[in-house]
């Protein structure tokens, strides 16, 4: 995950009885009393925060400052303090008192430590020790913890144990149109099954992968399993959106390659759209815009991902014959709070609007978020509101419902 800032900060947190209350309080439970948290820091000293689910019982808070590291270890307290407070307040399920523990890992990033993509990685090293003590612990990482490089080996082992054993998943996150809440499509979204540690998200394997040079397998993987799919599903209007990484797009052929599988399973590549991130599209912008223009050609759609978080110039966007624009989570987290972040959204959805393009915001947690984004006739919407991202077999459910 890119940020600009200079000051980041990530909190692994492992709930150790998760398990148990999760049947009765469902599955936003966790969710709901993060955001909680990233809500209070949002007002606090310029801060970003953004909570994933990590797996069934354990999530991450990354925070995230233009401030000094002073900054940083105050809004870490704060977070502390708050999550101490959330999970150790008492819960009951079936009558009976639960006690909740958390075990916590830290990390931290200053300009001149550490490499960003390793920060979840420390911060596991940090919550596995953590576990080690026992529930109710905290451990901040410091580089005298030795393992990480071994953690790092033995992740890359597994990676490819996981292509050999067929341990990925996609899984489905539906999207809507704002006026009607009629069901469009999905967005295609990998996991993994692992062995030990359960459902994983791809922030814990995308870079290494990546930095296995495997992203093309996958994203080869990712297509033709969506591709299986669509020929299979019970409603020829359903379209899906698969992540294409910027590496993907240099290969040569790209567009080839592509139709001959949707070819393969007899799908139409209307039914497909690629989601880009802008920085796939910064090297040239002529080469981008031939190989955009194939791929249209022969009847996929572009979006452009995560849009407002890169560098893109408006330029870019009137050249590129994209059709599509998604709002980044990080715009529509403070559409509700916040005036600046509301106007740059609100900007993006008129500028999408002028170019003819379709407008996506991501991310919509809250009733709030839905209304704004709704008057501002931003065409579709996708997020926990109306759906997490589902095995294939409820997708299938809430395309027949
Ligand atoms: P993305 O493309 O921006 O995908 C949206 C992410 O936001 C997903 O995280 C989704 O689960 C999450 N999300 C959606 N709605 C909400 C919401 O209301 N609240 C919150 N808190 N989160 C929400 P996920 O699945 O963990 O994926 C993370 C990133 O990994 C994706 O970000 C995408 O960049 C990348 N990725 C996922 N699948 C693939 C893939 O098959 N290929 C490639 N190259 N990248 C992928
Ligand atoms: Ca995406
Ligand atoms: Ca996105
Ligand atoms: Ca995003």
């Amino acid at each position: 995950n890119k940020q600009q800032e200079k000051n980041l900060g990530l909190m692994v947190i492992d709930v150790c009885s998760f398990r148990e209350i999760n049947e009765s309080y469902g599955y936003e439970f966790g969710d709901a009393l993060l955001h909680d948290i990233g809500r209070q820091l949002h007002l606090l000293e310029n801060s970003k925060t953004s909570v994933y689910h990590l797996a069934s019982d354990k999530f991450s808070l990354m925070i995230s400052t233009s401030k000094d590291q002073q900054t940083l270890e105050k809004l870490i307290d704060v977070s502390k303090k708050r999550v101490e407070e959330i999970f150790t307040s008492t819960f009951f399920v079936n009558d009976k008192q639960v006690q909740i523990k958390v075990c916590v890992g830290i990390c931290c990033l200053n300009d001149n430590n550490l490499e960003a993509p390793n920060l979840l990685r420390f911060a596991d090293v940090a919550l596995e020790k953590a576990k080690t003590e026992g529930p109710g612990t905290y451990i901040v990482f410091d580089q005298k913890m030795s393992d990480v490089a071994n953690a790092q080996e033995q992740l890359v082992g597994e990676i490819e144990t996981a292509f050999e054993e067929n341990q990925f998943e996609l899984y489905y996150q539906p999207k809507f149109t704002t006026a009607s809440q009629t069901l469009t499509g999905f967005e295609a979204l990998i996991r993994w099954n692992h062995p030990d540690k359960g459902v994983l998200s791809p922030f814990y394997f995308l870079d290494i992968v990546e930095k296995m040079n495997r992203l093309d397998d996958l994203g080869n993987w990712v297509f033709e399993s969506v591709c299986k799919q669509l020929a299979e599903l019970p409603n020829e209007q359903i379209r899906i959106a698969i992540n294409v990484a910027p590496v993907q797009l240099k290969t040569p052929n790209f567009t080839q390659h592509l139709l001959e599988i949707a070819n393969q399973y007899a799908v139409l590549p209307q039914r497909i759209e690629l989601e880009l991130l802008e920085e796939a599209l910064l090297t040239s912008i002529d080469e981008t815009r031939a190989i955009l223009k194939k791929l249209r050609d022969v009847g996929f759609s572009i979006a452009i991902d995560d849009f407002g978080c890169g560098s893109t110039s408006l330029q870019y966007l009137y050249k590129l014959p994209a059709t599509t624009l998604k709002i980044d989570r990080s715009f529509i987290i403070r559409i509700c709070e916040n005036n600046k972040a509301q106007e740059i959204a609100h900007s993006i959805v008129r500028m999408g609007r002028k170019l003819n393009m379709k407008v996506v915001a991501e991310g919509i947690e809250t009733k709030e978020q839905f209304e704004v984004i709704r008057q501002w006739n931003c065409d579709e919407a996708q997020g926990y509101l109306f759906g997490k991202p589902m095995p294939v077999a409820d997708m299938k459910k809430l395309i027949l419902a």
